[in-house]
């Protein structure tokens, strides 16, 4: 039977509980823990899948195809904890199972009720997110904050949950936020001691308190905390805001003690340090690193950053990888349109991400333009391969008026298409081609090179795909057609062999990337921008011969 810890959110949102869950999982891993995390959401939708961007940052998939949370994501940066389906529930998803089992009859005539039929199935989701053979601690992360409406019922199935257990065998933890009031120069209590009062009226006694602050926080606070939260002192913990990087965020955990909180809280030994080195390590360098690579990202929904969130992580894996930082130039597509690609000039690569919608993709066709003939390495995502494509046809094929029938159905030349299962589709939430396919890659190629393998399998979140009637108009061309799906002949990947580097994929492999092992396209991407940058793309050119 697992270990299970809880991790709830106090006073405000976004105070970085999926980083904290993340961070727990990967310190209890280099202890040799087996872990699995879930994200549990009070939202009504049954999914993140059908949620703007802006509303919800990235959506985030699954090998199985769940469109899920983006906290998932950090999950799974930081762990290699095995993420489903069963990693994430929303208050939309709980209700139609039981709304579904109600139509069946399966109540047999009884009422259906909050408790216990919707909590029931609660504790039903936790334990399918700790199902794994050999789980030896669960990690529940239950979105939102308490205090909120929509959370209470989550708030009582863990209550409940815990009541059937031993006490040594749950724990909950809550995030909160110390805020710093300029003015009187102090950090301020209260708002975390009325959080926890919240969370003792329902009957859930937090065992430990991460305290989110941007200044120190004195040893008097935390008894202070200690008395008024009814929590033992050495488990109230700072976690203050960092100073480089996300990744440092489980090495000041351990360094306050979490690890040793956790492990005696469970009563299992805790006599070794845990052993965070390759991370130090890898943190070290970062911050000693001076050499910058500027990468333009041009998308729709850059003014939120959560909302390309793992295209982020990945190049700056990439950078890892090169030794170098990455420095972003977030640019909207259609600031490229009103004010021309002089707005890329000075940037050393250009990155367009997938997105859904008309706005901004002419912008992203003409930045595309402008990195093929300028010579500046260019990486395009699911849309940002379509766009790669259909800036070839137009530009360089001479098919006028070249376009996705996503946006042009009546194009003369739909370069890309349909996919043929998705025209008898009329539902949005979880129908497109989502999740792990199988890739073939093309022997002398560089994306071959870079993966150092043939066949691969990545995620997929599209409706639309290259065209396979422009497959031989292409094949006589420069762009070679580079990466094959295997059971259906789709077009995953195209890249242009006399670029310094330039390559469009119709999957994610942002999801894969973790920062001690960067997907090796980002590390690619970020190596041949390095080059750039250092001396142009002739440089670049040679390097990648
Ligand atoms: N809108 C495009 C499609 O559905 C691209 C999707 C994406 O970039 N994730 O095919």
């Amino acid at each position: 039977m697992p270990k299970h810890i809880f991790v709830t959110g106090g006073v405000v949102s976004s105070l970085g509980k999926g980083l904290t869950s993340a961070a727990i999982g990967l310190i209890l891993e280099q202890r040799g823990y087996k872990v699995s995390i879930q994200k549990l959401d009070p939202y009504i939708n049954v999914d993140p899948g059908t949620m703007s961007p802006y509303q919800h940052g990235e959506v985030y998939v699954t090998d199985d195809g769940a469109e899920t949370d983006l906290d998932l994501g950090h999950y799974e940066r930081f762990t290699h904890a095995k993420f489903s389906q069963a990693s994430n529930f929303t208050t939309g998803k709980i209700y139609s199972s039981v709304i579904m089992k109600e139509r069946r009859g399966d109540y047999l005539g009884r009422t259906v009720q909050v408790i216990p039929h919707i909590t029931d199935a609660l504790k039903e989701a936790v334990h399918q997110g700790a199902s794994e053979e050999g789980v030896d601690v669960a990690i529940s992360e239950i979105g939102g904050t308490v205090g909120d409406i929509e959370s209470l019922p989550f708030l009582e199935a863990i209550r409940q949950f815990a009541l059937e257990r031993e006490p040594e065998d749950v724990m909950f933890v809550h995030v909160t936020l110390l805020p710093y009031l300029k003015a009187s120069g102090e950090l301020k209590t209260k708002p975390t001691q009325q959080s926890v009062g919240k969370l003792r009226e329902i009957g859930i006694q937090p065992h430990v308190l991460v305290c989110r602050t941007e200044q120190p926080m004195t040893e008097e606070m935390g008894q202070k905390i200690s008395l008024f939260c009814n929590v033992r002192p050495e488990s109230v913990i700072e976690e203050r805001d960092v100073a480089h990087t996300i990744y440092e965020v489980p090495v000041d955990l351990v360094n306050a003690g979490l690890d040793k909180i956790i492990c005696k809280h469970f009563g299992l030994p805790d006599e070794e340090e845990t052993n965070l080195d390759s991370w130090k390590a890898m943190i070290a360098e970062l911050i000693e690193t001076e050499e910058e690579v500027e990468i333009a990202v041009v998308g729709k929904y850059i003014q939120l950053h959560d909302a390309y969130k793992s295209i982020y992580e990945a190049l700056s894996h990439g950078g890892f990888a090169n030794g170098c930082k990455v420095k972003l130039r977030k640019v909207s597509a259609e600031d490229v349109l009103d004010e021309g690609t002089s707005i890329l000039e000075g940037v050393s690569g250009l990155l367009i991400p997938g997105g859904f919608g008309e706005r901004g993709l002419e912008g992203k066709i003409a930045a595309i333009r402008w990195a093929r003939e300028s010579g500046v390495p260019f990486f395009g995502i699911c849309l940002g391969m379509q766009c790669a494509v259909i800036e070839y046809a137009r530009n360089v094929l001479e098919l006028e008026g070249a376009h996705t029938i996503e946006h042009s159905p009546d194009t003369p030349h739909p370069v890309i298409a349909l996919m043929a299962e998705q025209e008898e589709v009329d539902e949005k939430g979880g129908t497109m081609r989502l999740g792990a396919y199988d890739c073939d890659l093309v022997d002398g190629s560089k994306t071959r090179a870079l993966y150092g393998e043939e066949h691969i399998s990545e995620r997929h979140r599209h409706r639309y795909e290259f065209n396979n009637e422009y497959l031989e108009r292409f094949e006589e061309s420069e762009m070679n057609l580079v990466g094959f799906n295997p059971a259906r002949g789709l077009v995953e990947i195209v890249e242009l062999p006399e670029h310094p580097f330039f390559i469009g994929v119709q999957f994610h492999p942002e999801f894969k990337s973790r920062p001690l092992a960067a997907h090796p396209i980002f590390s690619g991407f970020v190596g041949a921008a390095l080059v750039h940058s250092r001396g142009g793309s002739r440089v670049a050119e040679e390097s990648m011969a």
